[in-house]
């Protein structure tokens, strides 16, 4: 029998999660992770160890935060469904704690266009969104402001938002933009990394437009 679209949308969510483990892109239960369906949203519960988590204990949201299922749902909820309520084109938001970009956000710096694989995020750089308290309605703001034009962005003090058209993309932006705090940490220390021109960003931010249409179609 097929699996329903929901189900495999929400098997797809566990799956990123252990995903997010395996590509070091995760700091123990502190990642979560969301999904549009149906005029709300597919979230991660709280604190769940992801090698326990089954599809069935993913949380199902209304746009207005209520939920009934047996398990609290991530305490950043806000932002998620605050992201997926304000970006229509955004369909699914990572969030993690990994190692570099945490270390970025921890001194406040953004990620410049050292690299051009920074287009993945959208723009020239990789803004850091002021410090706000976990799971508070000024986080969310913050976290908005900072993905002005941009589909990832460093919370301050914090982690790591990563947007997406779809749970596939999201993951992908995940990883590039923790491979490139990586990179830039490492030139930093070699050197004085040379940053391209914001023309140059835009060219690249149109050819990787493409890059959605040439995925292979996902199995479910
Ligand atoms: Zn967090």
């Amino acid at each position: 029998m097929a699996m329903s679209e929901e189900f495999a949308l929400r098997q797809s969510i566990v799956e990123a999660c252990r995903r997010m483990d395996r590509q070091g892109i995760n700091q123990g239960t502190a990642g979560n992770i969301s999904a549009r369906w149906k005029g709300g949203l597919l979230i991660t519960p709280s604190g769940l160890p992801y090698e326990e988590m089954a599809a069935d204990d993913i949380v199902f949201m209304t746009m207005d935060g209520g939920y009934q299922h047996p398990l609290p749902a991530s305490s950043e909820w806000r932002f998620h469904r605050d992201i997926l309520r304000q970006r229509p084109e955004v369909n699914a938001v990572v969030h993690a704690h990994p190692l570099y970009c945490t270390a970025f956000a921890m001194c406040g710096m953004e990620i410049p266009a050292a690299h051009y694989m920074i287009a993945a995020a959208g723009g020239p750089s990789i803004r850091c969104a002021r410090y706000e308290s976990y799971g508070s309605p000024e986080l969310s703001v913050a976290a908005l402001e900072a993905l002005v034009d941009r589909s990832c962005a460093l919370l301050g003090n914090h982690g790591m938002i990563a947007t997406g058209s779809d749970l596939a993309e999201a993951m992908w932006r995940a990883l590039e933009v923790e491979t490139l705090a990586k990179q830039y940490a490492i030139a930093l220390q070699i050197g004085t990394p040379r940053l391209l021109a914001d023309e140059e960003i835009a060219k690249t931010v149109e050819k990787f437009k493409d890059y959605g249409l040439r995925r292979k179609p996902r199995v479910a």
